[in-house]
């Protein structure tokens, strides 16, 4: 079959000290730091074979995520970007939807028939580590990530754990064009990530609450969203980049402003008539830039939830969070909790449209291409489709 496939030199950065645990399993820890020339190509690779527990799927659409391109683009040693969890080579793409074309022995895929519709978790929890016993699959000791450690799904079939695997039926219902219904199935992945971050990490919103969402690419377009749906009376998202201004308003952003250009907390504190936002939502990536904003905007009682990565400390005045009796999360991941199925039933009920942010979709020969227009920062979301 035909696949997007990522090498790179393990050439790990002068300084930089390899751990037994990398040396062994040939996972990067910390990607930029070892991961050198990386090169992408379109290329064919043996079908997958599904093993006990394990579905093949026909891949009908994958999302491009900003790991994607970080893959890609490299600093000025020819280190990749992107800081995480990898072993390459391997195929890329981690949000995607697809069909049930066979399904591994074992009783492990009960739920799932041939021909069944499904999106899958990217995070391959293992199910036995103490983290995951107790509750915490995001934690996992074990991980494996589709597309970062295991192939993924820039391709025409991957191969996943039956568990990761969920229906999604109520997209098919709420769109007619089944296009736009991979599309929108291919965007569930990211969409968990931020009801992750609000409702299980922060312990969400109350209805009438005033929310500030700063960076509005996917993750942002999606916290936006859930917070209207959970009854936000303002959001107010930050972007500097115009495409993503008229997406975050497209989407239901009450105000978009540029944080470039206004004063992110003076504009907050206007617009909430001085009293500040119960909750904001770090998906930028700057958090040197955006928790001082946010640290002086918080409402009594105020929450911050991190979920944009950025490998740095941030200066933090304490005694604000203490007067305000306010409090920061910290988020990553989407697995457990109900999280997969509850975005799958509120897309379906039209609760999150991500159709709206789709902007640009290309065929899996041009997946590299679509790598390249990942790379100018001028789109939404843009969509692979096998
Ligand atoms: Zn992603
Ligand atoms: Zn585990």
């Amino acid at each position: 079959m035909k696949a997007l496939v990522l090498s790179a030199r393990w050439e790990p950065r002068p300084g930089y000290v390899v751990s037994e645990f990398e040396g062994m399993s040939g996972k990067a820890l910390e990607g930029s730091n070892v991961w050198r020339h990386p090169q992408l190509e379109v290329k064919d690779v043996p079908d997958p074979r599904p093993g006990p527990g394990e579905v093949l799927l026909r891949v009908c659409a994958c999302g491009i995520c900003g790991s994607d391109v970080h893959f890609y683009e490299t600093d000025t040693n020819g280190y990749m970007l992107y800081p995480g969890l990898t072993k390459f080579p391997t195929v890329i793409g981690h949000e995607f939807a697809g069909e049930v074309v066979e399904k591994g022995p074992g009783p492990e895929g009960a739920h799932l028939n041939r021909g069944d519709r499904v999106t899958a978790e990217e995070m391959v929890w293992c199910g036995y580590c103490r983290p995951c016993r107790d509750g915490f699959p995001n934690q996992c000791l074990n991980l494996e990530e589709i597309g970062f450690t295991v192939p993924g799904a820039m391709a025409e079939y991957i191969v996943v754990p039956a568990k990761l695997c969920w229906k999604v039926d109520p997209i098919f219902e709420r769109y007619p064009d089944t296009t736009t219904a991979w599309t929108v199935a291919a965007t569930v992945e990211p969409t968990c990530v931020a009801y992750n971050t609000i409702f299980e990490c922060a312990g969400g919103i109350r209805p009438g609450a005033y929310v500030a969402v700063f960076g509005a690419g996917p993750i942002g377009l999606a916290a936006v969203q859930l917070a209207k749906a959970a009854g936000a009376t303002k959001v107010i998202a930050f972007e500097v980049s115009p495409i993503r201004q008229k997406l975050a308003h497209n989407v239901g952003a009450d105000y978009v402003l540029d944080p470039s250009r206004t004063g992110a907390a003076e504009a907050l504190l206007e617009l909430t008539h001085g009293e500040g936002v119960d909750l904001a939502v770090e998906a930028a990536g700057a958090p040197e830039r955006t928790i001082p904003a946010m640290e002086k905007a918080m409402a009594i009682g105020g929450k911050i939830a991190v979920v944009g990565r950025a490998a740095q400390r941030v200066p933090m005045y304490l005694e604000r969070f203490q007067t305000r009796k306010a409090k920061l999360f910290g988020a990553q991941g989407h697995s457990g909790y109900g999280i997969f199925p509850s975005v799958i039933r509120m897309m379906g009920a039209g609760l999150v449209d991500n159709s709206k942010i789709v902007t640009a979709r290309f065929a899996l020969g041009q997946a590299l291409e679509a790598i390249k227009q990942a790379t100018k920062r001028v789109d939404g979301k843009i969509v692979v489709m096998p």
